[in-house]
């Protein structure tokens, strides 16, 4: 191949993965190996999680619930106090109290969450430790207890509820605390409202790639598909009552930057 061939590609290459992630900068914008681009921010990484205790945020994380209290959430129907049940570092969803959501707006995020399903199980299908988490109170990432639990495959745990399946079912039994590590990018709009780019997640459940980059066709229905619809820039984030007690623990998101040096 020549260097221009290469250099081509490269730049094909460069525009693709640009377009993926909504950032404008090529590669070429500084010469290979140039110390004068900056450096990324430095993050002191966190530590894992065991059954028995849970792990410890990177250093530049917004801690959202650390298992003492739900300051950082609000109800998402009233605005008032968040109505869940907080015990021994989980909070739990309170049956019919409603949806809660943070109080912080956000875009692109990185989110780490735990949740564990009711043990014994109770129900089928949707009715077994069904709660979810939505990105900008819209795109959801469905939490269900999904342990030899047969359901519609769009609606799985860690589904794009109603949209895509995840790509594998790596699913946890009840009663195990389980881990959802989540990128979630924001649509963009244009100034006329139209959607120029998806929302987009990529989702690890307990460890495993379930969801790679998938794109969102708008925001998540039950039975629907609803189009996209101009909104802000950055949104609450919403988990989901469905009525079951899931519980959930060490909740906590990075907002995402563009790499050092570079823009949108
Ligand atoms: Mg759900």
């Amino acid at each position: 191949m020549t260097t221009q061939a290469l250099r081509l590609g490269l730049a094909v290459a460069g525009v693709a993965f640009g377009a993926s992630v909504g950032l404008a900068q090529s590669p070429f914008d500084w010469p290979v190996h140039d110390l004068e681009r900056p450096q990324p921010p430095i993050v002191t990484p966190g530590t894992f999680s065991s059954q028995e205790t849970p792990g410890k945020p990177p250093s530049d994380a917004i801690v959202l619930f650390d298992g003492t209290d739900l300051s950082a959430f609000k109800s998402a129907k009233t605005g008032g106090p968040a109505p869940w049940k907080v015990e021994n570092g989980y909070v739990e969803v309170v049956d019919k109290s409603g949806y809660i959501e943070t109080k912080q707006a956000f875009g692109d995020i990185q989110l780490h969450l735990e949740f564990r399903t009711p043990t014994p199980p109770k129900g089928t299908s949707q009715e077994r430790g069904n709660s979810g988490v939505y990105f900008m109170g819209r795109y959801e990432v469905q939490v269900l207890d999904c342990y030899e639990n047969q359901t519609y495959p769009d609606g799985q745990a860690a589904a794009l509820y109603g949209q895509y399946p995840p790509l594998v079912n790596s699913s946890r039994p009840p009663g195990t605390w389980q881990v959802y590590d989540i990128a979630f990018e924001a649509p963009r709009f244009d100034a006329q409202g139209k959607m120029v780019s998806p929302a987009r997640v990529t989702v690890f459940h307990n460890g495993v790639l379930a969801q790679h980059a998938s794109e969102y066709t708008g925001p998540s229905g039950h039975k629907q598909r609803p189009p996209y619809k101009a909104h802000p820039a950055k949104l609450p984030l919403r988990f989901q009552d469905h009525s079951n007690p899931v519980r959930f623990r060490n909740i906590w998101v990075r907002e995402l930057q563009p790499r050092a040096g570079e823009f949108e």
